[in-house]
């Protein structure tokens, strides 16, 4: 985990604080499965508010450029970040919303008792990943033959799926 400030919830929320920061790649710890270099950095910014109804709320923003594995043919697949959240704190869980009453974009969650700025910081990209990261169809590193060999047949083999149909 790479060193940001540890924080007060509530005294971040209340006095609309904010932080900022940079983090290199390489210190992302939970993220270097997923990557296939690890240079460059993110930046994030975090900032503290209540909802109208009075529930401390933090806005994240995060963003950079990473350098993902593509699952397909295992090369660097240029990947960038830019995630906008917002994250709605609750005392406990009787207090959350019920599902249907979330808000799109917005996370509820039980008010923990620090605010680990590193740890929401690194959620937040790992949220922000592609499931299964790879390059576009038929963009794949051309060295494995059968993925060329797959690329090109593919239309074929649906025209072939729509005549037997027919
Ligand atoms: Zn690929």
């Amino acid at each position: 985990m790479f060193e940001a400030p540890i924080l007060d919830p509530v005294r971040f929320t209340t006095l609309e604080e904010v932080v900022e920061g940079r983090v290199p790649v390489r210190d992302l710890e939970r993220l270097q499965s997923v990557l296939h270099s690890t240079g460059g950095e993110i930046r994030y910014r975090v900032s503290g508010s209540q909802t109208p109804e009075g529930h401390p709320a933090l806005s994240l923003h995060v963003e950079g450029a990473l350098d993902l594995t593509c699952q397909r043919c295992m090369a660097g697949m240029p990947f960038d970040l830019a995630v906008d959240s917002r994250i709605v704190m609750f005392k406990d869980e009787e207090a959350l919303p019920d599902l249907e009453e979330e808000v799109e974009g917005t996370d509820a969650i039980v008010q923990p008792e620090k605010l680990n700025i590193a740890e929401l910081v690194e959620d937040e990209v790992l949220l922000s990943l592609p499931l299964v990261p790879s390059h576009p169809d038929g963009a794949c590193r051309a060295d494995g033959e059968t993925e060329a060999a797959l690329a090109k047949e593919h239309p074929f083999a649906s025209l072939q799926k729509l005549k037997q149909s027919t």
